[in-house]
């Protein structure tokens, strides 16, 4: 059994679908093929929320209408017979009537939930009927039924493992599968999702609990660059990463994967494939326990940093300071990414705000305490590179133009990350691409 993960530009053209369905029958294994929602629908359904939220209800409707009208124009290049073009009319019509009517009841977060569920719905059971129209024999596997995460939104390996397979086995003569990206049940046994980009997430964890040979990733770009393609010109691709190094970059920035999407494939000891459905003759990059060779491979930016400084001369020489800081992060369930520390102060790094009032509030008993936002977090990856010869000095040699605010070295032998102000991102990593690549 294996996974194909097929991103939201794989799947959003009516051609790039035809294309998915070639790809997908080009041999007899059995697979589980994971759809995105089309490239554009998520954001689309995530205004459209916003819209509700706001009581702009008009406005809401009005986009709406406008991706209703992208689908309806979609399916007319998608499918040719009447019979299979009335069923994917219909399709479009039940999904975007239960959007109609959410526009009519009072907004939850719940209800966001459901909006933000129908792309994926909806790709998955467009594709469907593509592939009954081209007699592709398949079964559609309901996400919600399986994917399961729990009141601290992790998801449950050990319920997916067993409903997936409970699944499975009641179509034991199926060989291709389609089931939906992104979304979930939560504990509370509502319409849920893997946060955003969580397609390749969703992939990782099937893999996991199907115990897949490979788990494929297909999306717009040949795997993974050793550089952010969207913000440097020259970039190469990676041939070979091991789970550490690929887990580091998908964390630190690198968006072609889920930030988590890597630790599944990796305890379960699946294969990732990075592959191109635009160009599926190309390398890509594999992902497995092997690194392949030693030295700098790739570096990521991850922006949206905020800063905390925390000063006091209570610190010195004292004992048991750190723990208490790091405490109240716990407690509101805060992940810190970095951290220096002095004999009177610590900084620490965070991404998510969602709890900063409440954090900075129990911190200040411990001194004086202050917040410094809009940095990125630049990371440097690949294997053993800590202990790569002159590698802080190549770094900091490239960067002497940039106002560096924090290091991180030691930690992992895999990374070193460094932080700066967001307005240097583009500067500092095209800097790195020439002083560690020699890409210009
Ligand atoms: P999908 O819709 O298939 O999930 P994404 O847009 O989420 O695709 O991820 C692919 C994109 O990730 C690429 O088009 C590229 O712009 C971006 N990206 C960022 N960093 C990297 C990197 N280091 N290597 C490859 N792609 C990257
Ligand atoms: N459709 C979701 C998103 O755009 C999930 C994904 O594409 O991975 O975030
Ligand atoms: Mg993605």
């Amino acid at each position: 059994m294996k996974i194909m993960k097929f991103g939201g530009t794989s799947v959003g053209r009516p051609e790039r679908m035809h294309q998915v369905s070639e790809l997908i029958t080009k041999d007899d294994e059995a697979k589980i093929v994971v759809l995105s929602a089309l490239s554009g629908t998520t954001n689309a359904l995530v205004g459209i929320g916003d819209s509700i939220a706001n009581g702009n209800r008009e406005k809401a409707k009005q986009q709406i209408d406008a991706l209703e009208a992208h689908y309806q124009s979609f399916v007319k290049e998608l499918v040719k017979q009447e019979k299979t073009c009335n069923k994917a009319k219909n399709i479009i019509a039940e999904h975007f009537e239960f959007l109609n009517i959410i526009l009519k009841i009072s907004f939850s977060e719940a209800l966001n939930k459901d909006i933000l569920a129908q792309g994926e719905l909806l790709s998955t059971k467009l594709f469907s009927i593509y592939l009954e129209e081209k007699g592709v024999d398949h079964e559609l596997l309901p996400a919600l039924e399986f994917m399961i995460i729990d009141t601290y939104d992790e998801p449950q390996i050990g319920t997916i493992k067993i409903k997936l397979a409970q699944l499975l086995q009641l179509h034991k003569d199926k060989k291709i599968f389609i089931t939906q990206g992104y979304i979930c049940r939560n504990a509370r046994g509502e319409v849920d999702n893997l946060k955003r980009g969580g397609s390749d997430y969703s992939a990782s964890l099937i893999a996991a609990a199907a115990n897949a040979s490979v788990c494929e990733i297909w999306t717009d770009i040949d795997g993974m660059h050793n550089n952010d393609p969207r913000v440097v010109k020259k970039t190469v691709p990676i041939e070979q990463l091991s789970f550490e190094e690929a887990a580091e970059l998908a964390y630190f920035g690198a968006k072609i994967l889920h930030p988590a999407s890597i630790w599944p494939a990796q305890f379960y000891k699946v294969p990732v494939k990075l592959l191109n459905t635009m160009q599926p003759a190309a390398k890509g990059t594999l992902i497995t326990e092997e690194a392949g060779s030693v030295g700098v491979k790739a570096v990521a930016a991850k922006d949206g940093i905020f800063t905390i400084n925390i000063k006091s001369s209570r610190m010195l020489l004292a004992y048991g300071f750190l723990r208490k800081i790091f405490e109240v992060f716990e407690k509101y369930r805060t992940s810190i990414d970095m951290v220096t520390t002095s004999e009177v102060a610590v900084s620490v790094t965070i991404d998510n705000p969602n709890h900063l009032k409440e954090i900075l509030k129990e911190l200040e008993p411990f001194g004086t305490v202050e917040v410094e936002d809009v940095h990125t977090i630049i990371s440097v990856v690949g294997n053993e590179i800590a202990q790569t010869p002159n590698i802080l000095s190549k770094l900091f040699e490239s960067l002497t133009s940039i106002p560096v605010r924090m290091v991180s070295y030691g930690g992992s032998k895999h990374n070193i990350s460094i932080l700066v102000p967001s307005e240097y991102k583009t500067q500092t990593l095209q800097l790195l691409n020439k002083g560690l690549f020699g890409l210009e």
